[in-house]
């Protein structure tokens, strides 16, 4: 058959002696050493750790959200609120955008924490334990090749479950689904890394026993080698697929793409692993669960909601542009009920129905209006849509997203963003800044600071800001709301709105620092990642401040996945 053929110990060959008694026997002795049968341990082990940190977050987030309904935002910090100060001062902080970009890592380093434990754990089950290989192929699959089988198929369910926008996992844990995204993404690239892993030990001992003809014959008699290059090459497909220069570039082709490539490897790794160890259980789960937030986002919040059953609404559309940017404003008559913070998705009823963008709402009186910086595609499409129609139809999803802690139990509100983030930012104002007069409630000073590059920008929200001045002026002359707005150039024109209007570029180390803080602070930000940065650092330093005050909370926004 072959001209290699591997003598391993007690003289046996792997291929010319597999049908003798001897042979046999060392496969039995193989066996009771690494049963393969245990290998389905380790995924299972994958699956309690993950879910371990899901029942953590879920803890700490009853907590927080019962702990805010009846705190009394008063006196010096408790002893566990400084403890929870001190974990703050090393999650909330940023990596440099930079070199986390590159390495596609989140610059959080809570996330970086989080994720640095699931790999590591994952790693620990995978490389530590052995024997990686039998002596022979003929004995059983190697158990480094099956283990990591496992330890791959534990991350689907989890993978699928985090891709949704309604996801068991943000209700459970508060973190809403463009948070998640980087769990999803980081699950799937350990699924596929730990899918190699599975791969390649069964193809590097085939090879060393008998070369590429043992290669060659095992890949023609046993199906399930065959049946595993589809999930393999699905998995691959999808990781290249969405790597940042791809969804930079082609964001709409990867999306499409992704999911195509999704149900063929979820399809295909069914088939590959149906039946062995009861392996398939992971992709039912997966399934169920996947399948029952998917129709509760449709029937819940998205197109088939009872009463808007793929109903368009039509709004109105206009263009502005400054300097260097382009800007599309939509004012859609739809009554949604959205607290601050949160985003629809918008698809347009013409030749990009399939596309759906994510946008920050903002509450008017009818409806919402939606303000949309220009980029290169559906949002270069609504610009030109503008210019020649006052009228767009659109499909409204959502509202998803927000701030997994209530910003009206908190004495102090600190509001920080750049550009268009001001579409996160300003609901916020407009909504609880009636609530500074109220004796009841616990909500005492807000602050908006708002970064623009060109004194234009701010016509963006002009009538929103003209609104809040007159409806709250005796809250702006007391300082209970105080806006602050920012032009980078300080050599354009001023606008007239309110009291407070900069013309410098400000280092947003020095605004957060010189935040007064209140017994409890929530500082909300929104804009470019730099900002996210600075703000996040910033926050992680004010932590040294509890023990005088209670609480410094953060939430950040970005504007992308
Ligand atoms: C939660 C959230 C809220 C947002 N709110 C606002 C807002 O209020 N105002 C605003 O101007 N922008 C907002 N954005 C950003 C906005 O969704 C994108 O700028 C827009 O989708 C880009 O569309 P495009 O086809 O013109 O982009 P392209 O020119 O194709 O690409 C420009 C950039 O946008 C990213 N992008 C493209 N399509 C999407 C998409 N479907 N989802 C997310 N990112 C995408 C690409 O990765 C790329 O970096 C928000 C994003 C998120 C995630």
């Amino acid at each position: 058959m072959t001209g290699r053929d591997l003598l391993v110990y007690d003289d046996v060959h792997c291929i010319a002696d597999m049908k003798t008694d001897h042979y046999m026997m060392l496969k039995k002795a193989s066996q009771a050493a690494t049963p393969w049968a245990d290998m389905a341990l380790y995924g299972k082990y994958i699956t309690y750790f993950i879910a371990g940190w899901i029942f953590f977050g879920s803890v700490k987030h009853f907590l927080f959200s019962n702990y805010d309904v009846d705190r009394r935002s008063d006196g010096p910090a408790k002893i566990w609120e400084r403890l929870i100060a001190a974990g703050r001062f090393i999650v909330y902080r940023q990596l440099p955008t930079k070199i986390c970009s590159q390495l596609g890592l989140p610059t959080s380093v809570g996330s970086l924490l989080l994720i640095g434990a699931v790999t590591l754990y994952s790693l620990l089950w995978c490389f530590v334990p052995h024997p990686y290989y039998r002596a022979c192929l003929g004995f059983g699959s190697p158990p480094l090749g099956v283990r990591a089988g496992f330890i791959s198929t534990a991350f689907v369910p989890f993978i699928f479950i985090m891709s949704g926008k309604s996801n068991i996992v943000g209700f459970l844990t508060g973190v809403s689904h463009e948070k998640l995204n980087k769990y999803h993404q980081t699950a799937s690239i350990l699924c596929l890394f730990f899918g190699w892993v599975h791969t390649i030990p069964f193809y590097y001992q085939a090879n060393k026993e008998g070369g590429t003809s043992r290669v060659h014959e095992k890949m023609y008699s046993d199906a399930i080698w065959v049946s595993g290059v589809p999930p393999i090459i699905f998995l691959t497909l999808l990781w290249l697929g969405s790597l940042r220069i791809i969804r930079k570039f082609w964001y709409e082709a990867f999306v499409s793409f992704h999911w195509v490539l999704a149900v063929g490897f979820y399809i295909s790794l069914f088939y590959h692993i149906y039946d062995e160890l009861q392996a398939h259980k992971y992709l039912v789960a997966t399934i169920i669960v996947w399948g029952l937030q998917f129709l509760y986002r449709w029937f819940a919040k998205g197109y088939l909601r009872p009463g808007r059953v793929m109903k368009k609404t039509v709004a109105k559309i206009s263009q502005f542009e400054s300097l260097n940017q382009k800007c599309v404003e939509l004012m859609v008559d739809l009554p949604l009920n959205a607290v601050p913070g949160q985003h629809v998705f918008l698809r347009a009823l013409d030749n990009t129905a399939l596309q759906s963008h994510p946008f920050s709402v903002i509450p008017t009186s009818v409806g919402f209006k939606l303000l949309v910086r220009v980029y290169d595609g559906f949002t270069k499409h609504l610009f030109e849509t503008a210019s020649r129609s006052s009228t767009i139809s659109l499909l409204v999803d959502g509202p998803y997203g927000g701030v997994s802690r209530d910003p009206r139990s908190f004495s102090n509100l600190f509001l920080i963003c750049s550009g268009s983030g001001i579409t996160t930012c300003l609901p916020f104002v407009s909504s609880y800044a009636s609530l500074l007069d109220d004796p009841r409630a616990s909500l005492s000073k807000i602050r908006l600071d708002w970064i623009v590059r060109h004194s234009d920008d701010v016509s963006w929200v002009r009538d929103e800001l003209v609104a809040i001045y007159d409806t709250f002026k005796m809250e702006t002359k007391t300082g209970a709301l105080e806006i602050n707005i920012y032009c980078v150039q300080s050599s354009e024109k001023e606008q007239v709105i309110g009291p407070e209007y900069n013309k410098f570029k400000p280092a947003v180390k020095e605004l957060v620092r010189n935040f007064s803080l209140g017994s409890t602070n929530c500082i909300i930000s929104s804009g470019s990642h730099a900002l996210k940065n600075e703000v996040g650092n910033a926050a992680a330093r004010l932590q040294s401040q509890v023990g005088k005050v209670r609480e410094v909370y953060l939430h950040t926004e970005e504007f992308s996945f």
